[in-house]
């Protein structure tokens, strides 16, 4: 489609310039992008057809001050109000749509509508952090992210073609595999190695859990850079991969809901994809937080058309960041904090990430929050907030469920507490390891 191509590849030279605007031409950029977001919403999405009032002048103009009347849209009004989130007709050029689903593990399910026009932004931005690092695009990219099915019949994985941009020319030697994101570490050191990984796809944690399984097996592997997603990057993680795999961590906040939010620039600072989306960290109050504050992480996204989210609780927290010496004028982030997960360790040496149980374990147990905690080498403490207090719901059944996803042999003792302070408000199951031993963090 050469239309397409010429768009995104388009989208992406701006994308080279506009890091370098200025924060005003930035946040005007960003300004004209939301208008038209906003003014398809109010007249396309009954959802939005009130609710945008406040913005609005009797002359039609666009009044930022007030941005902060919006109300936020929460996770459960992707439920309760779907069918009037659709938008009835997309601007053109936008689709078709794709309806993606977002894990359940221990919060709500939710389905997105999404854009092409996303997706095209989105490459745009990885594209751009792949520039930032030097990463070679005619080198190998192996996805630890997904399913693969089919990838017995291929050495462990499956090919998804090139992984850089169509039009460039040591893009078309470059390769990107798929592979299934089960696969125990033991299987994946022979996949990377049989597809000449040079680039990895993973999960912070489960790159750090790699290098551990790396080290106690006695495997070596080169991984040039890992391309680390979903969760916050500690620098226990950073300084594992270095010293086992030779990798520097490359952070990516994503989101199904938002696409790609921020990436890591070469100084380690998570720069908004302000192209893309407007990212606010707002306190309990509502109000924007100021650099060092952590506070609930609202998005609303500019080319998700088909189904706007128009100041969005993402459901994660992030801590603001300042200015980066990189140059690039993009605000950053200090931090996010996303899906409630944990690493446990065993004290054989063995690491597991942790970041759900069972979807029936609250009624299971008859609790309004749940904590699992690592307490010690070999303890966990269940510290839950039972709905009722004269009432056991059934310990043993959940116990069980964790000794099934952790070690047989861990010590579980259970906590009833009545003043469970969870970071999340929409999380039922909450994952910390609290053991200060020498392999936890
Ligand atoms: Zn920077």
């Amino acid at each position: 489609m050469p239309e397409a191509y010429g768009l995104q590849r388009q989208f992406f030279e701006m994308l080279l310039d506009s890091q370098w605007w200025s924060t005003e031409a930035l946040r005007d950029y960003q300004r004209s992008q939301l208008s038209q977001l906003l003014r398809h919403a109010r007249a396309n999405v009954p959802f939005y057809e009130r609710r945008l009032d406040a913005l609005f002048r009797a002359n039609g103009d666009i009044d930022w001050d007030k941005w902060g009347e919006v109300p936020i849209v929460k996770r459960q009004d992707m439920i309760d109000h779907r069918q009037a989130m659709q938008a009835r007709e997309l601007p053109n050029g936008h689709g078709p749509t794709a309806v993606f689903k977002t894990s359940g593990s221990t919060g709500l399910a939710i389905e997105i509508t999404s854009t092409a026009i996303a997706a095209v932004a989105d490459r745009g931005f990885r594209w751009r952090v792949h520039k930032w690092h030097d990463l070679d695009w005619s080198k190998t990219l192996i996805s630890r992210l997904g399913y693969a099915s089919h990838s017995e019949w291929f050495g462990g994985a499956e090919a998804l073609g090139i992984w850089g941009p169509t039009w460039d020319s040591s893009a078309k030697q470059g390769a990107a595999w798929m592979m299934d994101r089960e696969r125990p570490n033991e299987d994946v050191f022979g996949v990377l190695r049989r597809h000449h990984c040079t680039y990895l796809n993973s999960g912070a944690l489960s790159s750090h859990v790699m290098a551990r399984d790396s080290v106690r097996l006695g495997v070596e592997l080169r991984i040039e850079a890992i391309l680390t997603q979903g969760n916050l990057v500690r620098q226990a993680d950073r300084d594992i991969c270095r010293q086992v795999f030779g990798a520097r961590l490359i952070e990516h906040y994503s989101s199904k809901e938002g696409g790609q939010l921020a990436h890591g620039c070469p100084l380690g600072k998570l720069h908004l994809n302000v192209e893309g989306s407007l990212l606010e960290v707002l306190d309990h109050e509502g109000n924007p937080c100021h650099p060092g504050q952590t506070g609930r992480v609202v998005i609303t996204p500019v080319f998700q058309t088909a189904q706007p989210l128009i100041r969005y609780e993402q459901g994660d927290l992030a801590t603001v960041g300042s200015p980066c010496a990189c140059g690039r004028t993009a605000p950053t982030l200090d931090g996010v904090i996303g899906r409630s997960i944990s690493l446990f360790v065993h004290p054989t040496g063995r690491a597991k990430v942790l970041s759900i149980l069972p979807d029936d374990t609250p009624e299971t147990l008859q609790s309004v929050h749940l904590q699992v905690a690592q307490v010690g080498p070999n303890a966990y403490e269940l510290r839950y907030q039972p709905i009722d207090w004269t009432r056991f719901g059934d310990e043993n059944t959940v116990a069980d469920h964790l000794r099934d996803l952790l070690w047989d042999d861990i010590e579980i003792r259970f906590v009833r507490r009545r003043d469970l302070a969870l970071a999340r408000a929409d999380k039922l199951i909450e994952f910390v390891n609290e053991w200060s031993g020498p392999v936890a963090n």
